[in-house]
């Protein structure tokens, strides 16, 4: 029986909007305070203000996940796909139904803009329904053997319990590119939701217990464990020979730790890591075009997204229009909280996020950079505002250009030679997304080619989607999240010689 005990319910709530959100551990489909009765703070990042006390799990709480989700890990794996697959489906609706819900509460733990947060919900929603579709296609492969004296076998299996660590800046999207591949594949998973925006994952916990209560399945195939000691909670789990599998996205220091820690006991691991990404524009560009892919690429959630435009390279004779026509773009920005009316840019996630931001702009000035428009921030300093921000002249030696901004800041440097354009792009530790910009095919293709990254945008800003296979290369870390390929993150083979 599911026991979604109420008492752990919190009202959120903003003008005439209001979600009641559990604030408890979700142990399977069980919602329980922390072992210890302790709670962490949430707060809304547009005013400060507290909005909610969140369980702050224990040792006992996340091995309590692990024993739960290894003992559903057997029975799992042996429902069959196909109901599998109508969890999955089930799942999508009823996040889909709710996305108001959830685009309320997103807002205003995150700060995203409502329309955003709405966006984020169908885009996080997906993930279900795509992998709903993945769950019943996992082949494997049969063959004769070359001396003909048997048969070669390929099987596809559940690796095991997964642990999931994820960050504030998607509190659904990132969870769910993991959720879904996980149980399609027939595994149990634990999700650690960032600090900063648990309530998200919380809201999609409840959700997930009642479609489980609904196909009547009673093990703990999803678990949810919201702590403030997350090394700890990933060194206990990652030591623990019952735990096979950790998919993180995050950032490249805490990933390296993760990877670390995975050698002690050789868990797979996924690492969704931190971009540098390059927007290159090349002479033969379209400039309407252009315009709108770098406002997509550089503001969605405010510039807070691994894959958002750090640099913008842009070809000499276009370079004035474009930073004229970026800077009245970004001039008609309307900072606010991420639930009232008009506002396009939210909050910055916390003080300390805002004041890194401000520091690189700072640095990159001091070196030479010119400051073309910023606007004031809401006046009283409680929410966590930074103005939209447009740098041109950066000197290479700037932080800016090196470090993940993660802010409403477009960087400009200009080129005039397309291979020192694409050598200064590719000039950095990361690879998670590029994007290239030209009208002509062959330069195009050259972009795509050259262009270091797991993902290249082509004339495109946006290139998320569920269906594609999401991740990066180099220091932006290993594995793929969407497409055919997010399945196989959670798949061992299997070879039986017949
Ligand atoms: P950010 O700087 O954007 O918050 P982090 O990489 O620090 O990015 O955080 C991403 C996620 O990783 C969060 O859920 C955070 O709590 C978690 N995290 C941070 N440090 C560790 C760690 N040592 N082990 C496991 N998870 C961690």
């Amino acid at each position: 029986m599911t026991k979604l005990h109420s008492n752990l319910k919190s009202p959120i709530e903003r003008g005439e909007r209001r979600v009641e959100v559990p604030t408890g551990i979700w142990l399977g489909t069980t919602c329980s305070d922390a072992s210890d009765g302790r709670t962490f703070a949430v707060d809304d990042p547009a005013t400060g203000e507290v909005i909610a006390q969140v369980a702050d799990a224990t040792r006992d709480d996340w091995m309590k996940s692990l024993e739960l989700a290894d003992r559903a890990a057997h029975e799992w794996a042996k429902t069959p796909a196909r109901t599998r697959s109508e969890v999955l489906r089930s799942i999508f609706e009823a996040v889909t139904e709710r996305t108001e819900e959830f685009a309320t509460v997103m807002s205003m733990e995150m700060g995203k803009p409502l329309q955003e947060a709405r966006g984020e919900v169908a885009y996080g929603a997906e993930y279900f329904r795509w992998f709903a579709e993945e769950s019943v296609r996992s082949a494997g492969r049969f063959a004769p053997a070359p001396q003909g004296n048997g048969s070669i076998l390929v099987t596809r299996e559940p690796v095991g319990p997964v642990l999931a660590i994820t960050p504030w800046n998607f509190p659904l999207a990132m969870a769910t590119r993991k959720i879904a591949p996980a149980l399609a594949a027939g595994c149990p998973i634990i999700v650690k939701p960032a600090a900063e925006t648990p309530l998200t994952m919380l809201l999609l916990g409840e959700v997930i217990a009642q479609v489980l209560e609904k196909f009547g399945i009673e093990s703990a195939v999803v678990s949810t464990i919201p702590t403030t000691n997350a090394a700890e909670m990933s060194r206990d789990l990652m030591g623990d020979p019952r735990l096979r599998k950790v998919s993180f996205t995050g950032s490249t220091d805490v990933g390296k730790i993760l990877v670390r820690q995975s050698s002690e006991r050789l868990q797979r691991t996924s690492m969704e890591l931190g971009g540098n990404a390059p927007f290159v524009i090349a002479e033969d560009a379209n400039l309407d075009l252009v315009i709108d892919c770098a406002w997509q690429a550089k503001m969605r959630n405010g510039g807070q997204a691994c894959i958002a435009a750090n640099r913008f390279l842009i070809h000499e004779k276009l370079a004035p229009e474009f930073v004229e026509r970026i800077t009245s773009k970004m001039d008609a920005s309307v900072m606010g909280h991420g639930l009232d009316e008009g506002t396009t840019l939210g909050p910055m996630i916390t003080r300390r996020q805002r004041d890194r931001i401000a520091e690189l702009v700072e640095d990159a000035v001091e070196k030479g950079a010119r400051k073309v428009t910023q606007q004031e921030p809401p006046a009283d300093d409680a929410g966590y505002f930074y103005p939209p921000t447009v740098l041109v002249d950066v000197p290479e030696d700037a932080r800016i250009l090196h470090e993940e901004i993660f802010g409403p800041v477009v960087t400009v440097s200009q080129f005039c030679d397309l291979d020192d354009a694409i050598q200064r792009a590719n000039c950095t530790p990361f690879g998670l997304a590029a994007y290239g910009f030209s009208e002509n095919v062959h330069t195009a293709r050259k972009l795509a080619s050259e262009l270091h990254a797991g993902m290249v945008g082509i004339n495109r800003g946006a290139i998320s989607e569920p269906a594609a296979p999401f991740g990066g290369i180099k220091e932006s870390g290993f594995g793929r999240e969407g497409g055919s390929e997010g399945i196989e993150e959670y798949l061992e083979t299997k070879y039986v010689a017949f």
